[in-house]
């Protein structure tokens, strides 16, 4: 029997969607050609911080301040159907500056912030040492975050994958797309090496592979882009609140330890974690917090972070019937997941959204269909 929907792709976009649409009561069917949630959604540091991205994707705000309202009702909704308990803690966060221009650098950080429609809270060095005690005295000014907040990525991808089945979702791994099915301008399903699978609906959310799925990079030219990480034994003095220098960011668990990353790098589809690579996050870590340098290196582990050509995710309908898109977001999809997930209802059910999606359309990077 065919299916309302096919989602490709088992990270926490397609899991989220997957879950949203089935809570609709809609026959849902996701496909992984692996086992699901093992990339970008497992590797992520859990950071819900729209600040982050905000002074250089302004458009991208709307979308994450709308996901950070949502984040405390959909864990909670999530942890009691699935009975996984995924570490949401609203502990805020800093950014920190160093040296002669700390103040000049902060204040266009905030010039920036205010343009992209975000404000933060001005500290001087001292106030967010008093804030956050472990920061080297070197910081000489700060922006507090206060409602800022982080998630355990692979709690929340497997509480999501519970979820997700609790209602009903048919969840297979090791199902590789190769292809989405496209006749006279409709999608009727997708092309696997079992064989063809035939569904109402096509959403394709598989991360920066989208591309490499036949039929579909005309709509998601997503490419990887990696991100290497360190888990460390923060100890007794370890950080309490996020932390971000230019140089890299903190952000502590609930259990003691202290995630530190990340680099950006275009090394294609390799994961590798390379001693270049940990050396740049450990220096950034140890330059914010200098208890750091004595940390136990607990894991170490990279992944590859779906991005598009403008750095903004790519979401809704194309023009082919039935095949819709909702993946590249780049540094941001796990705190964008749950927002993701609303306005994919939104469109499969042909509800308004409750963002603009002009500036995410799957038509902007596409020539017209042949
Ligand atoms: C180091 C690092 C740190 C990050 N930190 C943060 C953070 O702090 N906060 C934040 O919000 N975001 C962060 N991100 C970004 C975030 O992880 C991603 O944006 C998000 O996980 C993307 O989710 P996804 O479901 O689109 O992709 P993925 O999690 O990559 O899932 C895609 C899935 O599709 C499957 N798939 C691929 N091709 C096919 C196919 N042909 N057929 C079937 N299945 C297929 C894959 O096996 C995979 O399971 C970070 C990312 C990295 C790498």
């Amino acid at each position: 029997m065919s299916e309302d929907l096919l989602i490709v792709g088992g990270g926490a976009i397609g899991c989220a969607i997957a879950w949203e649409m089935a809570g609709e009561g809609w026959k849902v069917r996701l496909l992984d050609r692996q086992k699901p949630g093992a990339e970008a959604s497992w590797a992520a540091a859990g950071m819900l911080s729209p600040s982050a991205e905000a002074p250089h994707l302004p458009p991208l705000v709307p979308l994450a301040r709308a996901a950070l309202d949502l984040y405390p009702g959909f864990v909670e909704q999530l942890e009691s159907i699935a009975g996984i308990h995924t570490d949401f803690e609203r502990q805020g966060s800093l950014v920190v500056f160093f040296g002669g221009r700390a103040n000049h650098t902060q204040g266009e950080f905030l010039a920036a912030l205010a343009r992209a429609g975000l404000d933060g809270e001005p500290l001087t060095g001292e106030e967010a040492r008093r804030r956050e005690p472990s920061l080297n005295p070197e910081v000489a000014a700060a922006v507090w975050f206060a409602e800022e907040a982080s998630v355990d990525p692979r709690a929340l991808g497997r509480a999501l994958r519970a979820a997700a089945e609790r209602r009903g979702v048919a969840i297979e791994a090791g199902a590789e797309v190769f292809r989405a099915l496209i006749e006279r301008g409709r999608c009727r399903g997708v092309a696997t090496a079992a064989g063809e699978i035939s569904a109402a609906r096509v959403v394709i959310a598989a991360g920066c592979y989208s591309a490499a799925i036949e039929g579909v990079a005309r709509y998601a030219p997503t490419r990887p882009v990696r991100g290497q990480m360190a888990a460390l034994d923060g100890g007794a003095a370890r950080p309490r609140t996020m932390i971000r220098s230019e140089r890299g960011y903190l952000v502590p668990r609930p259990d003691g330890r202290v995630f530190a990353g990340s680099t950006l790098e275009n090394a294609g589809f390799d994961k590798s974690v390379t001693a270049g690579g940990l050396r740049k996050i450990l220096n950034g870590a140890a330059e914010i917090a200098p208890s750091l340098e004595n940390a136990v290196i607990l894991e170490t582990w990279a992944g590859l972070r779906p991005d598009s050509p403008d750095h903004l995710p790519i979401l809704g309908p194309t023009e082919i019937e039935n095949l819709s898109i909702a993946t590249g977001h780049y540094r941001d999809g796990i705190l964008l997941a749950p927002i993701t997930a609303r306005l994919a209802r939104a469109w499969l059910l042909g509800q308004p959204p409750e963002v603009s999606l002009d500036p995410f359309s799957p038509f902007r990077f596409a020539s017209p269909a042949p």
